[in-house]
């Protein structure tokens, strides 16, 4: 993708925010004005940013590139790294709190020598240099701006081979936020704590918890089909400012889980506190065929959204999925929901359609 040939910034926020209305299907089921409401305010305040950014250019803002610095990398193997970028300038905007898990977002990262960008997944992660390990940030710290990325790098790509050669406090330029998906907003609810996931007891220890009955509408269950990198938007979903409300269930399928390094464990806390239902696949070559038939086994029928209810009368109740994403190389996503057509999403085709998913409730992100 040409940068240089890309539409003014500003229209393209304005494009893609059109975009995700249009493309949340989940909001044709059901609260299609808090959809647009929602999308409506954060395209006015980005609006709002991009023609402030006239004279505050130091902001994250989809009208132009700002400068980060690689403050840390970090390679779990010969093909996947971590990169935490921190903004040369702190940022003001709390993107954690703006976007929550009502927003899917990337960034996009500029390689000036060949002049193209490419998208990357945000994660709510900070690298602490005293413990070594990646934290996972607490409401209201947006660590003044950082970005943790999870990378892989193709042996003949572009700008993750280029990335990941930079050296520490390499200066990058990085625009956003662009939204690739839009869950409706639900009206004054209530945010999910992520108390559960800062405790440092062993997984066997942290308690169930109920939070159902604080929020007023029923939390809404989905599924998420990930395959390598995609883990990062059921990732960013889970561990955001506000998470997701619902259950769930991750069906996720890598070559192999040490991959996903230390945010296997990250996973592994997120399923010790019930915030996902976690499915992970191992495949090969070998095994392609028969893990995809293990999936289809296992994918319910789509639930109906039965939208604002008294607790009474949902209390109990089992995983109801009514949206499914789906998230991977082009073959993986093929199979799993058919084809991906460029900026088209293809008809509906595989084995969420072999179960009754079609395009109002089935969206295959890149
Ligand atoms: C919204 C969005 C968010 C993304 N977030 C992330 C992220 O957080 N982490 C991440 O690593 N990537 C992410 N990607 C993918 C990323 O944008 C690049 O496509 C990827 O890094 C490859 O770019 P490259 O320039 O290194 O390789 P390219 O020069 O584009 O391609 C090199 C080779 O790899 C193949 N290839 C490219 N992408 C894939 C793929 N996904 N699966 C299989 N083969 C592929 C190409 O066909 C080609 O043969 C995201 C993409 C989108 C659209």
């Amino acid at each position: 993708m040409l940068w240089v040939k890309c539409a003014s910034p500003g229209l393209r926020i304005a494009r893609k925010l059109h975009t995700v209305n249009k493309k949340s299907n989940i909001s044709k089921i059901f609260l299609a004005t808090g959809g647009l409401l929602a999308t409506g305010v954060i395209g006015c305040y980005l609006g709002y940013r991009c023609f402030k950014g006239k004279d505050n250019n130091s902001e994250l803002s989809p009208s132009h590139f700002v400068k980060y610095e690689i403050s840390h990398k970090q390679d779990i193997d010969s093909s996947h790294f971590l990169l935490e970028l921190t903004p040369l300038i702190r940022q003001n905007v709390n993107m954690w709190s703006l976007m929550t898990a009502e927003n899917l977002w990337s960034v996009e990262v500029k390689q000036p020598e060949v002049m193209v960008v490419r998208s990357y997944t945000p994660l709510p992660l900070q690298f602490n240099p005293v413990s070594k390990e990646l934290e996972i940030l607490k409401d209201g710290d947006n660590a003044d701006g950082k970005l943790c990325f999870y990378i892989k790098k193709y042996e003949n790509g572009e700008v993750a081979r280029w990335l990941h050669q930079l050296p520490k406090d390499h200066v990058i330029e990085i625009r956003g936020p662009f939204i690739d998906y839009e869950f409706p907003h639900l009206p004054n609810e209530s945010k999910r704590s992520r108390e559960c996931l800062y405790t440092s007891r062993s997984n066997t220890e942290i308690p169930n918890e109920d939070e159902d009955s604080k929020f007023t509408y029923q939390p809404y269950d989905i599924m998420m089909f990930t395959a390598g990198t995609g883990i990062v938007t059921a990732l960013q979903l889970l561990l955001t400012e506000s998470p997701f409300r619902g259950s769930i269930k991750l069906f996720h399928t890598s070559e192999n889980i040490q991959q996903l390094g230390p945010l296997n464990s990250i996973l592994l806390k997120l399923q010790a506190s019930n915030r996902v239902r976690l499915q992970v696949f191992e495949s090969d070559k070998q095994t392609r065929n028969k893990i995809l038939e293990d999936i289809g086994k296992a994918i319910p029928r789509p639930s109906s959204y039965k939208g604002k209810l008294p607790f009474s009368s949902i209390s109990g109740r089992g995983f109801e999925p009514i949206l499914a994403l789906v998230c991977g190389p082009e073959g993986y996503i093929s199979s799993i929901s058919g084809r991906k057509l460029d900026l088209n999403q293809g008809p509906i085709k595989g084995l969420l359609a072999a179960k009754g998913w079609n395009f109002e409730n089935v969206y295959k992100l890149s």
